[in-house]
């Protein structure tokens, strides 16, 4: 299989499963617990947590709180901020975020909070504008994306920081594509709250984590046992953190050198597409963005159609949302973005990794050509796989 969804999840690195191995075999025992073969068990996740807080810039490691995952940082992060301060009734948001955001914030609209979506421009880059206009001292929580899962935009997090600390406020970034792919340095940027998930970085799936930012109130959304210092009950996810924080490691350590060669497969993905469809065009591609991430839009050619084929030669890719019936919604990112209905279900993602192969990318632009001739023409034709 040539896998190019890297941005939905990604392979769990040998060095990750290997670290993890014991933790799910020998070392089962409970961290709580109070004899030797829990409390070593205590020790691997504290010195976890103190690889993370040390990788992402965090002075002290009381500030990582494990989760299951963004989606749970995410709820975790803004629902807090508004029973902290229960009288702000509003909250600031981006128009391109995840579901983990865009269905809470909808959810917290029908619940009578007052959600401001800030629109972003057709490159992607945020209505600076419409965001300061926003930050008033009525909001709880301003969450903003650092990199957009569908276009790998990213969004400049030193001047959004700057900007709503300098009106006081609070501040949440769902940095789930961001963490394992640039330098995140919470040291440097004042972020209060940050969500990220290991898979997306060649972790285990099902484990996250929530920066919290000293001196910043929290009140925890996962209730019962006395686990994360309060912040988050249940029995642990050893394996999973273990996991997590060998996975940042490894990012940490090749990052450079991954970002370069995947930035130049990447290009060479787009250059080729574009040149045999050369009214294609990629979303986001004047701007900052990911290095892995390629969003195309080629007039003409149904994405689901193009993903159904594409399957068939067993490339992995996406397109917008799948919606509960299967069918294509299209993406609210690139409808965000100015691209009418029928262009954004004419795009497509690829998301590379520090795995994908040159080998990988021209076999990939071959099939991809051809497909998109023969859906473009109407008509079906046999290759050879
Ligand atoms: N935020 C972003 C930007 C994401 O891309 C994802 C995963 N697609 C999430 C949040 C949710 O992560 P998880 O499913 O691991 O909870």
């Amino acid at each position: 299989m040539i896998y190019l969804d890297n941005n939905a999840t990604t392979i769990v690195a040998p060095e990750v499963k290997e670290a993890m191995e014991p933790y799910l075999s020998t070392m089962y025992g409970n961290p709580s617990s109070v004899y030797e073969f829990g409390k070593r068990v205590r020790r691997s996740v504290e010195e976890a947590r103190a690889i993370v807080a040390r990788l992402l810039g965090s002075h002290d490691a009381r500030e990582i709180v494990f989760t299951s995952g963004a989606t749970e940082s995410n709820n975790a992060a803004v629902r807090s901020a508004l029973k902290s301060f229960r009288s702000r009734r509003k909250i600031v948001t981006t128009r391109v975020e995840h579901s983990s955001i865009k269905n809470l914030c909808n959810a917290l609209g029908e619940e009578g909070y007052d959600v401001i979506t800030i629109g972003v421009e057709r490159s992607g880059t945020l209505k600076w504008e419409e965001f300061e206009r926003a930050l008033t001292g009525d909001v709880a929580i301003v969450t903003v994306m650092w990199a957009n899962n569908e276009t790998g935009v990213l969004f400049p997090m030193e001047r959004i920081a700057a900007i709503v600390k300098a009106k006081g406020l609070l501040l949440h970034v769902d940095a789930t594509q961001a963490v394992g792919k640039i330098p995140v340095d919470l040291s440097g940027v004042p972020i209060d709250f940050l969500s990220l998930s290991a898979h997306k970085f060649h972790g285990p799936k099902g484990i996250g984590v929530l920066f919290i930012r000293e001196g910043v109130p929290f009140e925890p959304f996962v209730l019962g046992g006395r686990q994360e210092r309060d912040r988050r009950a249940g029995t642990e996810n050893v394996a999973g953190m273990i996991g997590l924080s060998r996975a940042l490691e490894l990012a940490a350590a090749t990052m450079k050198a991954d970002s370069a060669r995947v930035t130049s497969l990447r290009d060479r993905l787009e250059s080729q597409l574009l040149a045999h469809s050369p009214d294609s065009f990629v979303n986001g591609g004047e701007v900052a963005r990911l290095a892995n991430t390629a969003n195309l839009t080629i007039p003409g050619v149904e994405t689901e159609l193009l993903l159904i084929r594409l399957s068939e030669f067993d490339i992995a890719a996406s397109g917008g949302s799948a919606c509960l019936t299967g069918a294509l919604e299209p993406s609210h990112v690139l409808e965000a973005m100015g691209l009418s209905r029928d262009l954004a279900l004419n795009s497509v993602r690829f998301s590379l990794s520090r795995y994908t192969t040159e080998e990988e990318i021209a076999a990939a632009v071959d099939v991809i050509a051809n497909l998109v001739s023969e859906l473009r023409s109407g008509g079906r034709r046999t290759y050879d796989q």
